[in-house]
C-alpha cells in the first residue's frame, strides 16, 4: 500500500456490491482498508461518500486531501446503528430523538453537541458534530463491518457536482483512493437534509431528501425554519451556520443558466440558445417544445433530483458551453433541487 501524500497514486479498485455475497465481500475488503486508515468510496442512497474512520485524524486528513476540500468545511459522520451515537454525543433531547426515530435510517443529518471523542478535524473546529444513519444496505454493511463511525463528505472533487454512481467517483478520484465500492445508482440523487435543533426550533441548514413538510409532520410541536443562506449568497463577512454554505458548489465547467417562468417562456428562452453549444435539462413535457439538445427526466421532482447531478456531469462530458435549466417548484424535494441549482448558477436567476 503506497504511503499517502500529494503525489501518491493508487491503482484504484472498483468492486461491485450487487448481491448479498458481493456486499459482504466488498464490506470486508473496505473495512480492512478503513482499519488501515485508508479512504474508500461508499455508495449511499443520497450521493456517493468518501469514507474514513471518524476517530482517526490522519485518515480524516486524507479525505480533505483527496477531494481538495477546504479545511473549514466539516464532515458528516455516518453510523450503522443508533447505539453508535453514544460515542459521538452525550446530548440528544426530545426533538432530536423524534427526528431520529422518524427518519433514521434515511437522508437526514442531525447536528449534535460533540463528545470529546470526535476530533476537531472532523468538525472543522466546531463544537458540534453532524451525524446520519444511511439506509443504503452497502453503506450499513461497510460501517458495521468496520465497527467505527465513518466520516464521509460527498465523493467528488471539491466544487464539482456530487457523484451519484461509481463511474462518477472513478472520474473524479481514480488514482487518489485505493477502493470504490459500486452499490449502483443513488436512489435520492441529492445530499441529505442537514438540520440544527435549538429547543423547539428545527432549522434546515441544507435542504435534501427529507423535506420541510416531512419534518413538520414528524415533529408537529416544533417550529421549522429554513436558513437564509439556503437561497441567498452570504453577505461579505457574514458567518455561515453551516460552513458548506460559503463554498462554491455543484458547478460543472459549463456555465449554468438558471431561469424561472411559465413553461412556454422557458421553451422560447432555451430555443434562443440555438447555435451556442448549449444543452437544455428539463422534464420530458417541457423538452417536447425545445429544439436545442436536451437531457430529459420524467415529470416528477423525485426523478429530477435523481438526475440533476449526473446530467450536469454529462453536459461537461459532452463538451457543452452552456446548460439551460429552469427552477423547480419550491416545495418538497424541489427546495433541495433549487438550492443546488442556485449554487451551480452562482445565485443568478433569469426571470422570464
Ligand atoms: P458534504 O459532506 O459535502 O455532504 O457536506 C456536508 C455538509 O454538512 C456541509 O454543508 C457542512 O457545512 C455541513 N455540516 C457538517 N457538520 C456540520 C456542523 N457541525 N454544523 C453545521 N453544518 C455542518
Ligand atoms: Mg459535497
Amino acid at each position: 500500500m503506497p504511503k499517502y501524500g500529494s503525489n501518491v497514486r493508487f491503482d484504484t479498485q472498483v468492486i461491485k456490491a450487487d448481491t448479498p455475497e458481493n456486499i459482504s465481500r466488498a464490506a470486508h475488503l473496505a473495512a480492512q482498508l478503513l482499519r488501515q486508515g485508508q479512504v474508500v468510496g461508499m455508495p449511499t442512497e443520497t450521493v456517493y461518500g468518501l469514507a474514513a474512520n471518524a476517530f482517526d485524524d490522519s485518515a480524516v486528513e486524507k479525505i480533505f486531501l483527496a477531494k481538495g476540500r477546504p479545511q473549514d468545511n466539516p464532515l458528516i459522520v455516518h453510523i450503522s446503528d443508533k447505539d453508535m451515537l453514544e460515542e459521538l454525543t452525550a446530548e440528544c433531547g426530545d426533538v432530536r430523538r423524534q427526528l431520529i426515530d422518524s427518519f433514521w435510517p434515511g437522508p437526514l443529518t442531525v447536528i449534535f453537541p460533540k463528545s470529546g471523542r470526535v476530533s476537531l478535524k472532523v468538525t472543522a473546529g466546531l463544537d458540534t458534530v453532524a451525524v446520519r444513519m444511511p439506509v443504503h444496505p452497502v453503506a450499513l454493511a461497510m460501517i458495521s463491518e468496520a465497527g467505527f463511525p465513518l466520516a464521509a463528505p460527498s465523493a467528488n472533487l471539491s466544487g464539482l457536482p456530487s457523484t451519484t454512481c461509481a463511474q462518477h467517483v472513478q472520474n473524479d478520484l481514480s488514482g487518489k483512493i485505493p477502493l470504490i465500492v459500486d452499490g449502483g445508482e443513488c436512489s435520492v440523487g441529492l445530499e441529505s437534509t442537514v438540520v440544527a435543533v435549538k429547543e423547539n426550533t428545527i432549522t434546515v441548514l441544507r435542504p435534501g431528501g427529507v423535506t420541510a413538510e416531512m419534518l413538520k409532520k414528524a415533529v408537529p410541536w416544533a417550529e421549522i425554519k429554513i436558513a437564509e443562506a439556503v437561497f441567498k449568497p452570504l453577505k461579505e463577512g457574514e458567518s455561515a451556520p453551516s460552513p458548506g454554505m460559503k463554498h462554491k458548489h455543484y458547478s460543472p465547467k459549463a456555465k449554468v443558466i438558471l431561469c424561472t417562468g411559465k413553461p412556454e417562456k422557458i421553451v422560447d428562452f432555451a430555443n434562443g440558445y440555438a447555435g451556442k453549444n448549449a444543452v437544455f435539462i428539463g422534464s420530458r413535457e417541457v423538452c417536447a417544445g425545445v429544439t436545442i439538445d436536451r437531457l430529459e427526466y420524467e415529470a416528477s421532482p423525485e426523478d429530477e433530483a435523481r438526475h440533476i447531478f449526473s446530467y450536469l456531469r454529462r453536459a461537461d462530458e459532452l463538451g457543452y458551453a452552456f446548460v439551460v435549466i429552469a427552477e423547480s417548484e419550491n416545495a418538497g424535494i424541489g427546495m433541495a433541487i433549487n438550492n443546488r441549482l442556485l449554487r451551480a448558477a452562482g445565485f443568478e436567476v433569469v426571470e422570464l
